[in-house]
């Protein structure tokens, strides 16, 4: 798909059509790629099989290689992001984060800079699984800029992870910033855009090497699929397409087809959780029972000038503090729910709420939560596609019950 054309366009186009099909009813084109349920692919003549197999030909031979309806959701978030970068689609975020790493170069000996603030699974794998094959993670406050330099400088790290906006602070990284330290220093920049997407950041285009997504999230939209993605240029793309490979998390061809689905309205899903964030953050930041919001486009956020700068617009979570304190109060809350959805998980078009230090901050310990910011009294909002005034009603309600 044309790059002259706007990113609403792209969502809606982009991979659809790449190829006719032929057969006694003529030349035709389905207007939305078809879920290819084979597991290889047969061609006219042997020679053409062996070209495709040693890559001299484009097309398709085994489908944890390649599949037309992967390479369709491939060619639309390749679009998305922007660039000649090329997508890589696995069956998880985590499969797609461990092939990122794997494909940043990383030996036995060379050190990863991550944030501390980091998805617990990515810390937990980066000092588990590379840990154990000889490769340090040290971490560091990625949203502290003279922090990252200064580490950067003593630990020449190899490779720097950090996260678009922070779970569940919602802290905006300065990428562009950190893309100019890391490209000095000769590391490559790995950023989840799991929290952003290509509608808020295009991280590759303020100078980041490898974007790792968790399409289970914001890009598919609809809570019912697992999926990830790389999204990388050279010299990343040629390693990242051995690893897949060889390693095998391919995203599954059901899944793709979802996932390119729920892309084509990103935009519109993005604009209208964006929205409800705002005003659902407003109201709440004028609540007496909450003691403190989070949120990039309320004045009081930390980052709520780099937002501006390198953001286009402020995301659709939401995490507050309730003003009565304790993990007691904090289940109270959420136990009075009636339509947000108590459920982990995010970027769906369902509110979900969740409890942080019980959920995804659990494997820390207590003092380590607290140093990030994840109190007992913290509530998550994913804000979905409701009307606002509905979403906000059952927080007031729940608010005034609990
Ligand atoms: N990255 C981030 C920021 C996440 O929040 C998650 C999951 O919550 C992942 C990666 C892992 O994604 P998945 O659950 O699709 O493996």
């Amino acid at each position: 798909m044309e790059e002259r054309r706007r990113f609403e366009t792209r969502a809606v186009h982009a991979g659809e059509r790449r190829a006719s099909s032929n057969d006694e009813a003529g030349t035709f084109f389905p207007i939305s790629t078809p879920i290819y349920a084979s597991t290889t692919f047969s061609h006219p003549d042997i020679q053409t099989t062996d070209r495709v197999l040693g890559g001299e030909e484009p097309g398709y031979t085994y489908a944890r290689y390649d599949n037309p309806t992967v390479a369709a959701f491939e060619e639309a978030l390749a679009s998305l992001e922007g660039g000649n970068a090329r997508v890589f689609a696995f069956a998880s975020g985590m499969a797609a984060t461990h092939a990122a790493l794997a494909a940043a170069e990383l030996g036995p000996g060379a050190t990863v800079l991550a944030a501390e603030q980091l998805y617990g699974s990515t810390a937990t794998l980066l000092v588990q699984i590379f840990g154990s094959i000889g490769i340090e993670t040290r971490f560091v406050d990625a949203y502290d800029l003279n922090a990252v330099e200064k580490k950067v400088a003593e630990l020449r790290p190899r490779a720097v992870v950090i996260e678009t906006l922070s779970n569940p602070l919602l802290r905006v990284a300065d990428t562009e910033s950190i893309a100019g330290i890391t490209s000095q220093a000769g590391a490559a920049l790995v950023v989840d855009n799991t929290f952003g997407t290509p509608y808020l950041q295009r991280p590759l285009q303020l100078g980041a090497d490898i974007v790792v997504h968790s399409a289970t999230k914001y890009l598919s939209g609809h809570g019912d699929l697992t999926a990830g993605a790389v999204v990388a240029g050279a010299p990343y793309d040629a390693a990242l397409e051995q690893i897949r490979k060889l390693i095998g998390g391919t995203l599954g061809t059901f899944e793709a087809w979802l996932a390119h689905r729920g892309l084509k309205t990103l935009p519109l899903r993005m604009t209208r959780q964006c929205e409800n964030a705002r005003r659902i953050s407003r109201h709440l930041a004028g609540h007496p029972k909450v003691a403190r919001v989070h949120h990039p486009a309320l004045g009081d956020h930390p980052d709520h000038d780099i937002a501006g700068r390198l953001l286009s617009d402020t995301g659709g979570l939401v995490s507050f503090e309730l003003a009565a304190e304790g993990r007691e109060a904090a289940f109270a809350f959420l136990n009075a729910l009636e339509l947000c959805v108590k459920a982990p998980s995010l970027g769906d078009i369902y509110t979900l709420a969740i409890h942080p230090a019980t959920s995804s901050h659990r494997e820390l310990s207590s003092s380590r939560r607290e140093r990030l910011g994840v109190r007992e009294s913290l509530i998550r909002l994913s804000c979905g596609i409701e009307h606002p005034q509905d979403v906000i009603s059952d927080l007031d309600q729940a608010l005034e019950s609990s």
